[in-house]
């Protein structure tokens, strides 16, 4: 895979070029960016990443949590092709198509029980918009106009677009766009590690879910859904949840008469070690946002998945004009329908979830040596997430300031030794794809603990 010519020489140059000349980043601050030779990534297979050079890199983000079987995954790779052959894209306006209907027959069937309808779109962001609208609209059908409000986390992350974000509760990300969001009650997260109530798991008995029943016991009557990442609030700094809450949550909304919001876009497809995190408590939302992990990390599509009841009250003349006026040009499109359809039956065919299980363990076994490091103050870990939050006083808890970008420097360290990883603030996620290998995980851990020494005593 190496390149020497000159030929490649100056294509090299080029490219690294035109990539800050031309191409905005998402989430990074251009002016450094420009000063810096850009990583450009040529190919990709298995866990790994190469880059223009040929020089390999271990995939420690799993290309932005969406990759789950590796790159280049010859099934994956098989069922784009041979829908290319017959068709990239129509439209669900007024059609259908094949991979479409037999992906949402597989979703229904794969779901948490009671999810009955499937609705596309083509990223995280837009599966919650379309749950945001769907839950508001409704109550209006169901003759409750005033149930138009939201209950969502602190540290919240649900996408970028603005009915997302106004559900999100990131100040470093949100707060700016504040004049441009609608209001929604936020209640504190479940965060044990810096718990908002002073309190110890399990003494507290979920104290931070009666926050939550506070406000439904006196605002129920206007709102319309509470809104969470079961398990793990993932941007937030991978911040895991203590048993017992989520399924707290389903039973206070079933019980104040509100629907529920599970945003899987980023723990659903095995990534906690379950289908779905809704399971590890038997979950059922009454709406189900998916993405990322949805096509195998290959292709930009999402869906929402709603219970029966739902469904039922959009239905009527068309007269009464109940129709869900909610529509995206690439909603079911036929390559990510046929790379989905080819994920899920990975899943089964490789028994991807019952392989996890040894995987998940290992981890366990591996971050342990790494809470003894005088900066680490919490290893956090659901299924094949990782985080290690590195904090400034271990005793006192006190964080690193945000300025002085130890999970920045980290990644940076990491980088040279062949792993890509993304900080979140002061938090290093590893969060490899799911086809990972023991030896593999083994590796990703020695450089980030090693990554995380070199940069601290520096
Ligand atoms: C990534 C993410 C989103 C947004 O998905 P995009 O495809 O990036 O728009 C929403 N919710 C959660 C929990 C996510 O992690």
């Amino acid at each position: 895979m190496k390149r020497k010519t000159t030929k490649d020489r100056d294509r090299n140059r080029e490219l690294e070029r035109d990539a800050r000349r031309y191409i905005w980043h998402p989430f990074t601050q251009m002016a450094e960016w420009e000063k810096e030779i850009p990583l450009v990534i040529e190919q990709g297979k298995g866990i790994y990443l190469y880059d223009i050079y040929g020089n390999r890199y271990l995939d420690g983000v799993s290309s932005i949590w969406v990759n789950l079987h590796g790159h280049r995954k010859t099934a994956i790779d098989r069922a784009i092709k041979t829908q290319m052959n017959k068709i990239a894209h129509s439209t669900l306006l007024g059609l259908s198509n094949i991979p479409a209907i037999r992906l949402a027959k597989k979703l229904v069937a794969r779901a948490p029980k009671g999810l009955a309808k499937v609705f596309f779109s083509d990223n995280g962001s837009t599966a919650m918009e379309v749950a945001l609208k769907i839950a508001f609209q409704y109550w209006r059908h169901r003759g409750k106009p005033q149930k138009t409000k939201f209950v969502s986390l602190v540290n919240a992350y649900h996408g970028d677009t603005i009915g997302s974000v106004s559900l999100g509760g990131i100040g470093l990300f949100h707060d700016l766009y504040s004049p441009l969001l609608f209001p929604t009650f936020k209640v504190g997260a479940p965060y044990c590690y810096r718990c908002f109530l002073n309190k110890t798991y399990p003494e507290c008995h979920l104290a931070c879910a009666g926050e939550v029943e506070t406000v439904l016991e006196k605002h129920g009557d206007e709102i319309a859904a509470v809104v969470i990442e079961p398990l793990i609030q993932g941007a937030a700094g991978m911040l895991t949840w203590p048993q017992g809450y989520l399924k707290q949550i389903r039973t206070l909304c079933t019980r104040y008469k509100v629907l529920l919001i599970a945003d899987e876009v980023f723990t659903g497809f095995g990534r906690t070690g379950t289908m779905f995190a809704c399971e590890h408590e038997e979950v059922t939302p009454d709406l189900m946002a998916i993405a990322k992990g949805l096509t195998g990390g290959y292709m930009p599509l999402a869906a929402t998945l709603v219970t029966q009841e739902i469904y039922d009250a959009f239905l009527g003349d068309y007269r009464e004009f109940k129709t869900f006026f909610h529509g995206h040009s690439y909603t079911g499109n036929q390559l990510g329908c046929a790379a989905a359809l080819a994920n899920l039956e990975i899943f089964e065919k490789e028994d991807i979830l019952k392989k996890l299980k040894p995987k998940i363990e290992a981890l366990e076994k591996l971050l342990a040596p790494l809470k003894d490091h005088p900066h680490v103050g919490e290893v956090r870990q659901i299924g094949l997430i990782a985080a290690v939050e590195l904090v400034k006083d271990r005793a006192t808890k006190e964080p690193y300031p945000l300025e002085e970008r130890w999970g920045y420097r980290i990644a940076k360290e990491a980088l040279k030794r062949g792993l890509i990883i993304r900080p979140l603030g002061n938090v290093v996620p590893l969060l490899p794809p799911l086809s990972v290998t023991i030896p593999q995980l083994k590796k990703m851990v020695a450089i980030l603990g090693e990554s995380i020494r070199v940069t601290t005593e520096m």
